[in-house]
This record gives C-alpha cells, sequence and structure tokens, in this order.
C-alpha cells in the first residue's frame, strides 16, 4: 500500500481528495471541523516535503451549482487549522482553475469548489475527472468518506495517474485498522454489533463469521433473536420476517465455531420516552405493552467479560437508545469494557454510524485505538467489499 511516506513531493502539484463535508449553521459557519482536521496530516506531508497542494471535496448535496453549499465558506476554517493561507478559486474545472493551478507555487494551498456542482462528479464522468486530473502531477485520495463511491474524484480519476498516487495518511490508517480487525486481527477477535436492525447489518454478520470468534448482539436487533428463539418480546421492536434468517445465522455460527451472545436481561420501557416507567427483565420475558431499550445488567456483565477476554475489538451499533439518557447505560457500559480492554493492550476499532455518535458523546473517543471517519465506507468495509476509492489507488 502507497502512502504519502513513499513519495518525494518536491516541486510537485498535488491535487488531494478530501473529504470537508462538514456541517454549517445557518451563518455558513462550520459547526465541527472534525474532517478538516482529519485531513492535515497529508496536507501538511505534502507542503513540508516541497510541493504545492490542492484541494477538492464535495459539500453536501446540491443539485447544480448552489451558493449556500459553497466551498469558499469554509476557507477560513481550514486555513486556521492548517496555520497555512488558502486560496480559493470558484469553480472545480476550467480556465481560472487551470491558471490558478498554474500561479501555485511550492508551499501554497489552493480550494476548489464544490464538486458536485457537476453531475458529472456522482455520475463518475470520465471526461470531467479528466479535466480535474490535469491541474496536478500527483493524486492523493485521503477521503474515507466518499471511498465506498466510484464518482470522479474519488475513483475514476486515479487512472490519469500510473504512477504518481497514493493513500493520504487518513485513508491509510483506515484501511489499516479494518485489516488489523478483519485479516491480521490478534486473536480472540470480538465483534459486537448493535443497532436498531438485523436487515441492515445481515451482510455484515455474514462476512464476519469467518473472521471472530466471538459475536455479540445487542439493542433492538437482538429482540429478533430473541423471539425467533421462543422469547415474549413485548413491543421490542422486531423485524418479523428476519427470524428465519436469525436463527439461521446462529447455526451457522455454531458450525463456525463463533460463540454468539445475546442479552439475558433487559431494561424495559412502557413508553418509547426518557421518562417512562421502567423494569428490569428476562430477555425472554418481556410483558405485553413494555418494550426493551436498553442491556440489563447482567447482561453486560457478560459483555463486558468477553470483551476484556478479548485481543481485537470490532463495534458498530449501540446497546440500547443511547440518545436518551435513561436508556443510554448498557452503552455507556460497554464503552467502558472497550475503553478499559484498549487500555490493557487490546487494539479496538468503533465504526459505522451511531457507535461513532455514542463514542464522541460520551467521551470515549480517546480510549479506543481508532474511531472511523467514514460511516458507509466502514459499513462497506464490514461487509467485505472493495471500495472502488481504495481498489484505484491499488489497481
Ligand atoms: P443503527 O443505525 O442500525 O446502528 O441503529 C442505531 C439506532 O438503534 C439508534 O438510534 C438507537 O436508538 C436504536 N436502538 C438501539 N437499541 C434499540 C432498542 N432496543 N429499541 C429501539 N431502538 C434501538
Amino acid at each position: 500500500m502507497k502512502t504519502v511516506n513513499d513519495f518525494n513531493f518536491k516541486g510537485k502539484r498535488v491535487l488531494i481528495r478530501v473529504d470537508f463535508n462538514v456541517p454549517l449553521n445557518a451563518e455558513f459557519k462550520v459547526t465541527d471541523a472534525t474532517r478538516i482536521q482529519a485531513a492535515k496530516n497529508t496536507i501538511i506531508k505534502v507542503l513540508e516535503g516541497g510541493g504545492s497542494v490542492i484541494l477538492m471535496s464535495h459539500l453536501g448535496r446540491p443539485k447544480g451549482k448552489d451558493q449556500s453549499l459553497s466551498l469558499s465558506h469554509i476557507t477560513e476554517k481550514v486555513q486556521d487549522i492548517l496555520g497555512v493561507q488558502v486560496k480559493f478559486v470558484q469553480d472545480c474545472i476550467g480556465q481560472e482553475v487551470q491558471q490558478a493551478s498554474a500561479d501555485l507555487k511550492a508551499g501554497e494551498i489552493l480550494l476548489l469548489e464544490n464538486l458536485r456542482f457537476y453531475k458529472e462528479e456522482t455520475a463518475g464522468d470520465v471526461e470531467f475527472a479528466k479535466q480535474l486530473a490535469s491541474i496536478a502531477d500527483f493524486y492523493i485520495n485521503d477521503a474515507f468518506g466518499t471511498a465506498h463511491r466510484a464518482h470522479a474524484s474519488t475513483a475514476i480519476i486515479a487512472q490519469f495517474f500510473k504512477e504518481t498516487k497514493c493513500f493520504g495518511s487518513l485513508l491509510a490508517k483506515e484501511i489499516e485498522s479494518i485489516d488489523k480487525v478483519l485479516t491480521s486481527g490478534q486473536k480472540p477477535i470480538t465483534a459486537v454489533l448493535g443497532g436498531a436492525k438485523v436487515s441492515s447489518k445481515i451482510t455484515i454478520i455474514e462476512n464476519i463469521l469467518d473472521k471472530v470468534d466471538h459475536l455479540i448482539i445487542g439493542g433492538g436487533m437482538s429482540f429478533t433473536f430473541i423471539k425467533a428463539q421462543g422469547g415474549q418480546i413485548g413491543n421490542s421492536i422486531c423485524e418479523d420476517d428476519k427470524q428465519e434468517l436469525a436463527l439461521e445465522i446462529l447455526k451457522k455460527a455454531a458450525e463456525k465455531g463463533v460463540k454468539i451472545h445475546l442479552p439475558v436481561d433487559v431494561i424495559a420501557a412502557d413508553d418509547f420516552s426518557n421518562d417512562a416507567n421502567t423494569q428490569q427483565v428476562a430477555i425472554n420475558a418481556i410483558p405485553e405493552g413494555w418494550e426493551g431499550v436498553d442491556a440489563g445488567e447482567a447482561s453486560r456483565l457478560i459483555f463486558d467479560k468477553v470483551i476484556k477476554d478479548s485481543q481485537t475489538i470490532l463495534w458498530n451499533g449501540p446497546l440500547g437508545v443511547f440518545e436518551m439518557e435513561s436508556f443510554a447505560k448498557g452503552t455507556i457500559a460497554l464503552g467502558n469494557s472497550i475503553a478499559e480492554a484498549t487500555k490493557n493492550g487490546a487494539f479496538s476499532l468503533v465504526g459505522g454510524g451511531d457507535s461513532v455518535a455514542a463514542v464522541k458523546e460520551f467521551g470515549f473517543e480517546n480510549s479506543v485505538s481508532y474511531v472511523s471517519t467514514g460511516g458507509g465506507a466502514m459499513l462497506e468495509s464490514l461487509e467485505g467489499k472493495v471500495l472502488p476509492g481504495i481498489d484505484a489507488i491499488l489497481n
């Protein structure tokens, strides 16, 4: 895997695909700059190596040109974070861009306008990719968040840089982290899958059954498994049409020697609200009119033991309705278990959507080994898919 550490950027004009798809408030100010921060290492590496940098990204989902989604809104923030002046050009292809790029000197940064102002970007248009490529000597992809899309700037463009392309530091770190879990992970390996639905995680489960020793299934998706096994789940969320699939998963896991851990008890609520009445009951004996909303105490202890006996841990999806304070305890307990295991030498990767939100909200960000920056891209990686943005650099 070629990264920014394998090349000399002296005198090179380097086009970097970053993921600056950041949230803006009503005054068009950046409210969370995590993604800009995440791209810093790669950009600085090129500048320090004597190159100049051209940054390209999408922002939101514009239909044609849309000033409210102009990357000009974030120029100042990028500049603050990098500590280097950033020039902005009001297009991403064309004469003006050619000129701005030609004028760039070593150590300078140019930010292009939102790629998605052109529908050719998401369409993966080859001609558009060629125009983007024409302004640079070297291409770096550092946008993990869009690596699962075969867009012009994330994948198609790579063909115009034969030996002059590589992964940025962030993308490389994402690839390494996934690899540490799915390919080269130290045993025992444990995956924790939570969240609302079995259906959205089924391909992940099928892929990781060949890789892990333990699979903890928690959160809303566990009720489909419990009901399929004859348990009473009251009003808990359940995908009835996935019950058979749940039983198949359990059978397959047993055949492969993967130990599945389902919750044994649950916090049940009489309403889907933070101040509902609650009681702790056995997971398979939830009274009518009540629904499971968080992992019970016995379940937390069982999960804790499994996690602490693991050398490699993957966490995707919360163990309860963590957005409501009253039902966040199971998810927080899991975060604590993973943090402690990490402190004792385990490798832990948190990835995909809501578990990342939970980790940030409860302050576990610095006590796990790696928090992925890409939701969809991480999920597709865990499903075992080769991401187009990664493939395009490798081949
Ligand atoms: P996902 O996007 O599939 O990872 O699902 C995340 C969502 O699952 C979060 O919004 C949680 O509130 C929700 N969730 C987790 N456990 C439960 C549960 N027991 N009942 C209802 N929703 C849940």
